[in-house]
This record gives C-alpha cells, sequence and structure tokens, in this order.
C-alpha cells in the first residue's frame, strides 16, 4: 500500500497526514507543535525529514510507502525549486532550500507550496469547492492568507505570489502592517487586529491572564458570543472589513464559490452572513456576480489535503 504524506506548518502547530493514493481519505494525521518540529539545532530540511520518519514510525511504516510529500509553508515560496524566500511567521525557514534539503534527507520527491494556496488547492479537490473550477479560499486566522483556482488550476502570479488578500489595501495610510504596507485588510479582520482593539476594550489584568499570543482576539470572540456590545460591535466591524476585501476580488476575478475558513471563522461563523452582505453590495459593477460564499468543512484538514493533491499532480 502506497501513501501521500502532506506536511502543513503552521506558527504554532504542524499537521502531518497521510493519504491514500487515488482517493482523499485520510489514514492518518499527528498535529505537534512546530517548535517541536524545528527545534533550530539543525537545518530545517533535516529537522522536516526527522518530523515525517517519526510521524511514519508511529504508524509502523518507513518512506518506501510514500510517494511523495506536500509541504504548505506559512510563507512566500518558490515552488519550482522549494525555496522559501520569506517566512515571516517563523523566521528560522527564511531564505532555506526547504524542499531539497528534506527530499535529500528522506530519498522521496518534497514538493513546496505556500500554505493557503494549498488550503484552496485541497478545497477544489476534496472539499467544499470540488469540481469549482473558478474559486477562492480566504482563511482568517492571526493573519488572512488566501489561494486561487482559476480555471480548475492553482494560480501562482508571474512571480508565484499571488493571492495575497490580507496585504491588499482597505484602509489608505491605515494601520502599520508587519508586512510593512499601510492599511492592509488583515489590520483591521484577523487574529492579530482583534487582539489590537482587544488592548482598547479589554483590562490588561483580564488579557494577561490569558497569556499566550493572539489570546486577546478569541477573549473578543467569546465576549461578542456571549453578548459584549462593544466586541459585538467589533467582530461586525472585522467581518464588515473582510467583506470590503472580497468585494474587490469578486470584482477583479468573478469566482464562483469563496470558500472562507480559519480559527476566526469557526470560532464565529455569523460573520460570514455580515461578509457575504457587503459583497453583494458592493461587489457588483452593473450586473449582480453569482458567487456563493461559504465556510469550510475540511477546516485543519484543506491544507494537508492539498499538499496531498499537489503530490498527486506532481508524481501523479
Ligand atoms: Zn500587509
Amino acid at each position: 500500500m502506497k501513501y501521500r504524506l502532506a506536511v502543513d506548518i503552521g506558527a504554532t502547530r504542524t499537521m502531518l497526514a497521510l493519504v491514500d493514493v487515488g482517493s482523499p481519505r485520510i489514514v492518518a494525521h499527528d498535529r505537534p507543535y512546530t517548535e517541536t518540529v524545528f527545534p533550530g539545532n539543525r537545518p530545517p530540511g533535516h529537522s522536516l525529514a526527522d518530523a515525517v520518519r517519526r510521524f511514519l514510525d508511529s504508524q509502523a511504516l518507513t518512506p518506501e510507502s510514500v510517494i511523495g510529500v506536500g509541504v504548505g509553508v506559512p510563507g512566500l515560496v518558490n515552488q519550482a525549486i522549494g525555496h522559501v524566500l520569506a517566512c515571516p511567521n517563523l523566521r528560522l525557514l527564511d531564505g532555506t532550500d526547504l524542499g531539497p534539503e528534506a527530499s535529500e534527507d528522506l530519498g522521496l520527491p518534497v514538493f513546496l507550496d505556500n500554505n493557503t494556496n494549498l488550503i484552496a488547492l485541497g478545497e477544489h479537490a476534496a472539499g467544499i469547492g470540488q469540481g469549482v473550477d473558478d474559486l477562492a479560499a480566504v482563511w482568517v486566522g492571526s493573519g488572512v492568507g488566501s489561494g486561487l483556482i482559476l480555471n480548475g488550476r492553482l494560480y501562482h502570479g508571474a512571480d508565484g505570489l499571488a493571492a495575497e488578500l490580507g496585504h491588499t489595501i482597505v484602509v489608505p495610510n491605515g494601520l502599520q502592517c508587519t508586512c510593512g504596507g499601510r492599511g492592509c485588510a488583515e489590520m483591521y479582520c484577523s487574529g492579530k487586529a482583534l487582539s489590537l482593539v482587544a488592548e482598547q476594550i479589554f483590562q490588561p489584568r483580564e488579557l494577561f491572564q490569558l497569556g499566550t499570543r493572539f489570546a486577546g482576539a478569541r477573549l473578543v470572540i467569546e465576549q461578542a458570543l456571549a453578548g459584549h456590545e462593544r466586541a459585538h460591535q467589533v467582530m461586525v466591524q472585522a467581518f464588515t472589513y473582510l467583506g470590503y476585501a472580497l468585494a474587490n476580488l469578486v470584482v477583479l476575478l468573478s469566482p464562483r464559490m469563496i470558500v472562507l475558513g480559519g480559527g476566526v471563522v469557526k470560532a464565529w461563523p455569523e460573520g460570514i452572513s455580515i461578509a457575504a452582505e457587503i459583497v453583494r453590495r458592493e461587489g457588483s459593477v452593473e450586473v449582480p456576480r453569482d458567487v456563493l460564499i461559504v465556510q469550510s468543512k475540511l477546516e485543519d484538514f484543506a491544507g494537508v489535503m492539498g499538499g496531498a493533491t499537489l503530490v498527486e499532480l506532481e508524481v501523479g
């Protein structure tokens, strides 16, 4: 029995999954902390190979059972050569030849792409977007990631860097973004954005008790669900900004479907209808676009499903 192996590297957790060849069945998965996958004592490609071997060991398998490895990276990637150009959420991957290093170490083909590109691929191959040939996946978590399927194929753009919806501008001269720009969408609707607002509406004591990164975002969502009026307004505003970013996307590309996912959408799905209403209002030029805005069903598994699909496309 042969499998496809997929790895979805996240800022906090990394998912590894074994997927059947020829069917989208996930046979096994694991979700170790990313800092245990990349402890920093070896070049990242070798650490990745170690993590793959540990995962295969746990399933009583060896690399010989695998036809290839598809890896999603939370950053900018040169897919053709498996090189990580920049990885703002995991700086130790910056400028590394993650693909070739891991490939040589494992003796297997290893393919890399941006993580939300792979999410779009996963939704198209095995998710709610199955068979939808013009599709955008937009993931609202700590940041805002996106991926595009156009004419049935993943769209990378001229430099392989397309589909950075989170860094399109929704407020001219707005908040300073971590990318160096100002007024980017993710500064207004992501977990990062909610954490900034949390510092204005909650006491430092309430936030301090929660401790972890982006805990402020969770507090805003929890309180919005519990009926806290200001927190609810903040969520409505965040999904309104998301709606404007999606409206621009719809006017530009006219996708048939936008699949929404990620921690913020999962925790507050009622925001989807708010964003959809903005798209309905602002996303038509003369003729309304027939676009479905839906929540992912694959959710956390969309990325590994995309990684497995990448292997299938590359290895066959
Ligand atoms: Zn930005």
